[in-house]
């Protein structure tokens, strides 16, 4: 490993130094190679991967720490939050010579674990794992992993289950509440914080006039992008607290995520999240919010030489960017799923025709991508029972497509139609079989959802491809991880 160790050079009072607490019986979860290598781990980094993926191993070149920061959670602000129960292990280069975060999650309690006991278990582990691998492979910016390790360490949730730690990755760990924190609790702090991270994160906006509204810009870009993202793969991230976004636009924290099965705008993954906050169709409006929030405490970074109303004024017209970017992306990448071409005027009012025929159909979203992608119209027609819906979509889709390049926009829907998503029946299989030391469904699905726009006949396997019955009750998921 090449190490570029820096968050350390921050102000002392923005973090705890704390080594991992290993779990007893530790043992291997799973591993992925193909990031180690990305980050260039050298064979004997790779020979104790278990070790250094249970926090039996920790580097000279970085001293273990727990992130202090804040946050609003449900809209309500929380006061002081933190690594309750990760640690930052290590920043390294990757092959692209990027700094990359090695936070090791589950490695036990810290100053800010609060009433919790620093765990994480093997159920929860395996989701995030798995989730963050889907996305990177969908194209989606997200934390990945590099391995996860189980052990014989029960720990108590609503039921005893296994402890696990998961070595996770990012660009970033900085969160909107990191912000939040600063501005509560040391404000004195704020400007080198600010300067870091622009330093560390977007370099390029230090030429900028006014540096820290370049980045407020980018930020904000970064933010509505992944967002689009989130909403044209189907994915839910479950707990879109101001503590759970980075300042990189990359998807962190996942809790009771979900991937979208039966095309339902307002639903939900999380089941602690009883007003329906975080749906699906408000994730959009959430960003928006909470880049609102992380905004506000810009404020006081006013230049000497600026008119204090107009910062404030500059600050907030940044974020007129946020819808125009989000909807570029979004109706673009619509489109493309459709088939349909970006120019013309028809063709986002006749994919909103198909995804009302997905929602009054209950009908699953990544697969009839897929299937109109197949031009297997029949058998999504069959799955109708208003027909005469389907067809006037039909006919209005192909009136749009004709006389059109077909072969280009074809090929563009391949690039665009994932045929696997992690669906929710999918991960607790693995997690099931996990829990009795069988990680070869984990190894299946990773495998799967490495190339998820490519079809794997020898790899799926028919409850890959649908939702479960509508009458087999849902896999709850809620906070308790
Ligand atoms: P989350 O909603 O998972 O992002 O967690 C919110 C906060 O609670 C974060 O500061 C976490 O570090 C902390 N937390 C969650 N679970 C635990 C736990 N089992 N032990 C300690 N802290 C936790
Ligand atoms: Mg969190």
């Amino acid at each position: 490993m090449y190490f570029n160790s820096r968050y350390q050079t921050l102000p002392s009072c923005l973090y705890h130094h704390q080594l991992p607490l290993p779990l007893k019986g530790a043992k291997a979860g799973h591993f992925n190679a193909v990031l180690a290598e990305q980050l260039q781990w050298s064979d004997e980094d790779k020979a104790q991967w278990v070790e250094i993926c249970s926090g039996q191993k920790v580097f000279a070149e970085f001293e273990p720490l727990a992130m202090v920061y804040a946050g609003h959670q449900f809209g309500q602000w929380a006061g002081q939050l933190g690594d309750g129960r990760g640690l930052l292990i290590a920043q390294i280069l990757d092959k692209n010579n990027q700094t990359i975060d090695l936070h090791l999650k589950g490695a036990g309690s810290t100053p800010y674990s609060r009433m919790g006991d620093g765990r994480a278990v093997l159920r929860s582990v395996i989701r995030e794992y798995l989730a963050g691998h889907a996305l990177n492979a969908l194209g989606v910016a997200s934390s990945n992993a590099v391995g996860f390790t189980s052990s014989t360490q029960g720990i108590q949730r609503e039921k005893l289950e296994p402890g696990a730690m998961m070595l996770r990755t990012s660009d970033c760990h900085i969160r909107f509440g990191h912000f939040e924190w600063i501005n509560q609790y040391q404000p004195d702090v704020l400007v080198e914080f600010t300067q870091k991270c622009i330093e560390w994160h977007y370099p390029e906006c230090l030429q900028a006039k006014q540096p820290i509204l370049a980045f407020a810009k980018k930020v904000i870009q970064r933010t509505a992008v992944m967002i689009a993202k989130w909403q044209l793969v189907g994915f839910a991230h479950g707990v879109m607290n101001t503590d759970n976004l980075n300042i990189t636009g990359s998807t962190l924290d996942f809790g009771p995520y979900g991937f979208m099965e039966r095309f339902r705008p307002n639903w939900i993954n999380n089941h602690s999240d009883y007003q329906g906050r975080y749906t699906y169709q408000q994730q959009p409006s959430i960003g928006h919010w909470n880049l609102w929030m992380w905004l506000n405490n810009l404020i006081s970074l006013c230049p000497i030489d600026y008119d204090k109303e107009q910062w404030k004024q500059d600050l907030s017209q940044c974020l007129e960017h946020y819808e125009p970017t989000f909807l570029e992306h979004y109706e673009h990448g619509l489109n493309q799923k459709m088939g349909l071409p970006s120019f013309h005027k028809d063709s986002f009012d006749c994919a909103m025709a198909f995804l009302r025929i997905l929602q009054s159909e209950q009908l699953d979203y990544t697969q009839s991508f897929i299937r109109l992608q197949n031009k297997d119209y029949e058998a999504l027609k069959d799955d109708c029972l208003d027909r005469r819906q389907f067809e006037a979509f039909l006919a209005q889709y192909e009136s749009i497509r004709e006389h059109q390049d077909i072969e280009e926009l074809d090929a563009a829907m391949q690039l665009a139609n994932p045929h696997y998503i992690l669906r929710n029946h999918m991960a607790q299989k693995a997690i099931e079989l996990a829990e009795r030391d069988d990680f070869s469904e984990v190894d299946r699905l990773f495998k799967l959802l490495s190339q998820p726009y490519q079809k794997h006949s020898d790899l799926e396997q028919p409850e890959d491809l649908a939702p479960l019955p509508s009458d087999v009750p849902e896999v709850m998921v809620s906070c308790s991880s």
